[in-house]
């Protein structure tokens, strides 16, 4: 009983507290607008009681021009036009117009491409560089026998580049990351870059030695383009820790053979190593990922429709690709031949996981098929064909196809 005329004084208490204030009426007295360095507030008063208050409003956004490149290429900066507070990152930022001059000048750190069409580009020693504000040397070159013989070779080393692109960054071209022999016709001069010599034979032509440990290639679109490793037949042209990213391919017709959006080709000395494609779209190529003898290869996360395979995943001759194969989480849809063909593996360990496939066999109904696989194993887990499950593959560890059933199909 005591206990509850506790608790009745209290809510009278409160009740009576309550009746006591009055809900204030706040009107703006003052303002002091905000700029992109200093912060802006509004001053209330009550129209009641005189009571004041003050409520800060955030700091406008800077009015940034645009990114400039530091003259030993190492950083960029931008500033803003009204306070002219500097903002810089590292790395180069590229245009349209001076892409591929500045591209030939870095062989490490990022690369940020501003809005706008670009056309061919290339990681290669067969553009010539002399306009560029780095220009290679024999120094930094590495270049071998410049006296014996009337070929020469030269070795470039790409070390943990970064090709950045975003909104409206689309390459009507193609990206090619050429080694191999280069060489003019009367045609066709080119200029050698590193001594600045014409050639139109192959006479004093050289060889181009691209190796890669560490390139990124992030948010490009390409228009009718594709992105090519090409090593040939140079054993040092090694190509390892490569990533593409977030890029789309958007091409115009499946039939055309060669049209490889992503394609990764050696002529058979060089191993690609550690390769990872990453929530990208191909649309209308021939065959949407082509790779021969990788060691470690993740494809992730991508779409793939209309093409003629979504992925090839191929061996050359002897050289076949082994390591960890993780085909996941993607989709394939509306090939008119397999949605994935593999070549001859060795000592691979296969993930096909969490695929959704849309149309996407051959006419005889195969939807995925090996060549002879040797101490490969693999995983099919996840996957669907037009929303039906399909965990089934028949075959062995050493080889195996998967073809869909009438009815499915
Ligand atoms: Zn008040
Ligand atoms: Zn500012």
């Amino acid at each position: 009983m005591r206990k509850n005329i506790f608790v009745v004084a209290l809510v009278l208490l409160v009740a009576l507290v309550g009746c006591a204030e009055h809900e204030h009426s706040w009107k703006v007295i003052s303002t002091t607008e905000p700029t992109c360095s200093v912060e802006g507030e509004n001053v209330f008063k009550c129209e009641g009681c005189g009571a004041t208050r003050t409520e800060r409003i955030e700091k406008l956004a800077h009015t940034f021009g645009e990114w400039k490149n530091s003259d030993d290429l190492k950083t960029n900066t931008r500033e803003c036009s009204v306070c002219h507070e500097t903002e810089t990152r590292d790395g180069i930022v590229v245009n349209p117009s001076n892409a591929q001059e500045l591209i030939n000048s870095v062989n490490t750190g990022k690369v940020y491409f501003t809005a706008g069409e670009y056309g061919d580009l290339s990681l290669t020693h067969s553009k010539k560089v002399s306009t560029a504000k780095v220009t290679f040397t024999k120094e930094d070159a590495d270049v071998n026998n410049l006296n014996d013989t009337t070929v020469y070779d030269y070795y470039r080393p790409i070390v943990d580049l970064e090709l950045i692109g975003g909104d409206g960054v689309v390459i009507k071209g193609s990206f090619i990351c050429n080694s191999g022999h280069c060489y003019g016709t009367k045609d066709n001069v080119i200029t050698d870059p590193i001594r600045g010599t014409k050639i139109d034979s192959t006479n004093n032509s050289y060889y181009s030695h691209i190796s890669i440990d560490g390139l990124k290639i992030e948010g490009l679109s390409l228009e009718e383009g594709i992105i090519r490793f090409d090593t040939y037949s140079l054993s040092d042209a090694t190509v390892k820790n490569v990533t593409i990213e977030s890029c789309s391919f958007i091409g115009v017709s499946s039939k055309d053979t060669v049209d490889q959006a992503m394609s990764f080709r050696t002529g058979g000395h060089a191993l690609f190593e550690n390769i990872t494609i990453i929530n990208s779209i191909v649309e209308k190529h021939c065959i949407g990922f082509y790779g021969q003898a990788i060691q470690n290869l993740r494809i992730e996360g991508c779409q793939f429709d209309s093409a003629r395979n979504g992925m090839q995943i191929q061996n050359v001759g002897d050289y076949k690709f082994n390591g960890s194969v993780v085909v996941k989480g993607n989709i394939i849809s509306n090939t008119y031949d397999r949605a994935i063909r593999f070549g001859e593996g060795n000592d691979a360990t296969i993930a096909i996981e969490n695929n959704t496939f849309e149309k996407a066999v051959d006419s005889d109904g195969e939807l995925l098929k090996t060549q002879t696989l040797t101490n490969c194993t693999y995983s099919f887990i996840g996957n669907t064909y037009n929303d039906v499950p399909m965990d089934d593959v028949s075959g062995s560890d050493s080889s195996w196809v998967v073809t869909i059933s009438t009815e499915e199909v």
